[in-house]
């Protein structure tokens, strides 16, 4: 059994317009409406987060809104950035840091993501920061020091105390939008491992209620199966995400598991 409340995410990336965001978030709230036990939280694209905001506002839905992406510094001269206060403002209380196409298509690195994740966290936001390794690490057997090389530079010099808005997302690169899914045991495997280098970084009170989420193909027919696994609280979900029937299947999903 866990213990830990399980977490979905629907990533939009950079999907939707002003009336298929809107839709989508009704679409999610009428059909979550019934649903308990998941904290549940949609990461719109930046032009689209006032009105998901004022609709989730305004069927007093729990689903928590937050963003894809922040700059760490807090204002001045970053043409194209958004700021975590800016962000605040729109109403996200959560932010996804590192995904594997902010780190492999748009070339963030490590120290990049490491200042983001700080400022997320000092800022009093949920961080979900994004692990996971390539097809060519995989097969060069690297699996395991590219996620704990990703997640020890992520967290470094992140206090203790900080960790509690922290979800860890391990989101295989090969897995991401191919439809290719890790096996539940695989993927269990790196969740295990993860949550030991938190224990070895943070302690295991903390390893304990750190919520470590799995991304990649999640459908809800393979769903179940994957949230199952002990150390598997939960999913991030892209391209599911923008299908509001599969989306409520999925957190269903969760919410049995
Ligand atoms: C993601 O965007 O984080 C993701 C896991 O995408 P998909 O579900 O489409 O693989």
């Amino acid at each position: 059994m866990h213990e830990r409340k399980p977490f979905v995410g629907g990533n939009w990336k950079m999907n939707t317009n002003r009336t298929t965001s809107a839709d989508l978030t009704r679409a999610v709230v009428d059909g979550l409406a019934r649903v308990e036990g998941v904290e549940v939280a949609v990461y719109p694209p930046f032009p689209y987060l006032l009105a998901v905001r004022s609709i989730l506002r305004d069927r007093s839905s729990s689903i928590r809104m937050g963003a894809q992406n922040a700059y760490h510094r807090p204002d001045g001269a970053y043409t194209g950035e958004i700021s975590i206060e800016m962000l605040k403002d729109c109403g996200a209380t959560t932010v996804l840091v590192g995904h594997s196409e902010r780190r492999h298509v748009i070339g963030e690195q490590d120290e990049l993501i490491n200042a983001k994740v700080r400022a997320v966290l000092e800022a009093g936001l949920e961080c979900v920061l994004c692990v996971g390794e390539t097809i060519e690490e995989r097969e060069a057997g690297h699996t395991d020091p590219v996620n704990q090389r990703q997640v020890r530079a992520g967290l470094a010099d992140v206090p203790g105390d900080w960790v509690n808005r922290l979800v860890l997302a391990y989101e295989p690169v090969w897995a991401i939008g191919t439809g290719k899914t890790a096996t539940p045991d695989d993927a269990q495997d790196v969740h295990r491992k993860l949550r030991q280098l938190v224990s070895g970084l943070y302690g295991p009170e903390i390893a304990a209620r750190t919520r470590i989420i799995y991304g990649g193909s999640v459908k809800p027919s393979n769903a179940a199966e994957l949230f199952a696994q002990p150390d598997i609280d939960g999913g991030l979900i892209g391209g599911a995400s923008l299908k509001p029937e599969d989306f409520v299947g999925i957190v269903k999903a969760a919410a049995t598991t």
